[in-house]
């Protein structure tokens, strides 16, 4: 394929904006070549400034669950911006989506809505410390909750791309407050909290983990990480950015049958615009201004094009019963599709898979934490990815990332993608 404008579009972008991207992992340094510019979307498909057709298994990182441009959604925010793109004020529609939310969501009786992922798991911590009294957090080795200062030690996703998991910047004294667990391994939960008893604010994490690509927790993880939360008064928080109305209208709590303490929210609850969100129950969510003493705030909060966005696409997802698993079957259907012509081929690799969400590991062991998934072979995975842009098929730039699958992927798309999959491993045997 041809990149030549993405290519001088790149160029100029370096000279104004570091890197020539707004957040790195755009960037392909962990896979090399010529960042791609899109022109357009719709559906499945992206299109970009060379009039390349591209399958998308990124979807913005996650966000386009019923694909790009998705009219109920496109209109909502059309409309909505015909009057007015943002007051400071509140606004029905604020209501509405809580009201939703909050109706779809098991555990939670109000919800804050916020700008960011980052934004929503940074102040889901600071209300867990005001709540509680305590200062220190529990988070897992390649769980990543954005980019606050408390997150970035170990953070999974880009930041262990550029292979700066901590990252300079973060203060030792924050750094301190942070305690590093393993994924997957409750031994090592008990010991920390062991060893820094009564001190523990939260335990925050990704409950299926995303961003060391996809991992399921073990069975009887969480179960027994909610028993430790409830024996030592730790609240739990389930970081839902990557999950929330992804893999079941209620989310992984949903799914998976576990009580998370506060949730958070981003990607799809904004329908592809800027939300984020955190909600609990209340006697939680009342310590937060103006009600308690947690401040938290934002200009552009509750904007109402996010709120349109996000309203439209929660509606969406609420009225359709079946969504949840018709995209778990398009899921499953790629991955026997992938597994068997990778076996075929004679390539090693581990698949794993909940719900919507898939990833491809080079490598033969159990992915089942930061450091098994580390394995995988990043060569493998740079040819791979490469070999699939070539194909039409566009993957997340890094190994660590998880790939998301939309409603709008028919299976003729999906036998598109496996076909790629064997043309592209096959050259490689
Ligand atoms: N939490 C999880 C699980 C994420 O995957 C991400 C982003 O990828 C975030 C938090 C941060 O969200 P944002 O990028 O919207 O700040």
């Amino acid at each position: 394929m041809n990149y030549k404008r993405s290519s001088a579009l790149f160029v100029e972008a370096e000279k104004v904006i570091p890197g020539g991207v707004n957040s790195p992992v755009r960037a392909f340094k962990g896979v090399g070549g010529t960042p791609i510019f899109v022109k357009e979307a719709k559906g499945a498909y992206l299109y970009d400034e060379d009039d390349n057709r591209l399958i998308d298994y990124i979807n913005s990182w996650g966000p386009m669950i019923l694909g790009h441009a998705y009219k109920p959604v496109v209109d909502a925010v059309v409309e909505k911006a015909k009057k007015g793109t943002s007051f400071g004020m509140p606004t029905e529609i604020e209501t509405k989506i809580a009201e939703l939310a909050v109706s779809m969501v098991p555990n939670i009786d109000k919800i804050r809505f916020v700008n960011s992922g980052t934004e929503a798991c940074m102040s889901a911590v600071r209300l867990a410390r005001g709540f509680s009294g305590k200062d220190k957090i529990i988070k897992f080795a390649g769980c990543y909750h954005g980019h606050s200062d408390s997150f970035l030690i170990q953070a999974g996703s880009g930041a262990s791309t550029f292979g700066t998991p901590n990252s300079p910047g973060v203060t030792k004294g924050t750094a301190k407050d942070t305690l590093l667990a393993r994924y997957n391994d409750i031994e090592n939960v008990t010991q920390l909290i062991e060893a820094n008893k009564g001190e523990v604010a939260c335990i925050i994490i990704e409950p299926v983990a995303g961003n060391m690509g996809c991992i399921p927790p073990k069975e009887g993880f969480l179960e027994a990480l909610r028993a430790l939360c409830d024996t030592h008064n730790i609240l739990l928080i389930f970081d839902e950015v990557m999950t929330g109305f992804r893999l079941a209208k209620g989310g992984a709590q949903e799914l998976l049958g576990i009580d998370a303490d506060i949730v958070c929210f981003g990607k799809v609850i904004g329908g592809g615009l800027p939300v984020g969100a955190f909600a609990a129950r209340d006697e939680i969510m009342n310590h937060l201004a103006p009600l308690g003493p947690v401040y938290q705030a934002g200009t552009l909060s509750g904007n109402p094009l996010a709120m349109a966005a996000g309203l439209a696409m929660l509606n969406e997802l609420n009225k359709d019963t079946e969504v949840f698993s018709r995209l778990a079957q398009k899921t499953e259907y790629l991955h026997k599709g992938i597994a068997k012509v990778l076996n075929d081929n004679n390539i090693v690799h581990t698949i794993n898979r909940v719900g919507s969400m898939i990833s491809v590991h080079f490598d033969s062991s159990e992915v089942v934490d930061f450091e098994t998934s580390a394995k995988g072979n990043n060569d493998t995975f740079k040819k791979f990815f490469h070999g699939m842009l070539d194909e039409g098929v566009y993957i997340a730039p890094s190994a660590f990332e998880t790939w998301f699958i939309t409603d709008a992927l028919t299976y003729e798309d999906l036998d598109f993608t496996i076909t790629a999959v064997d043309k592209v491993t096959n050259k490689e045997t």
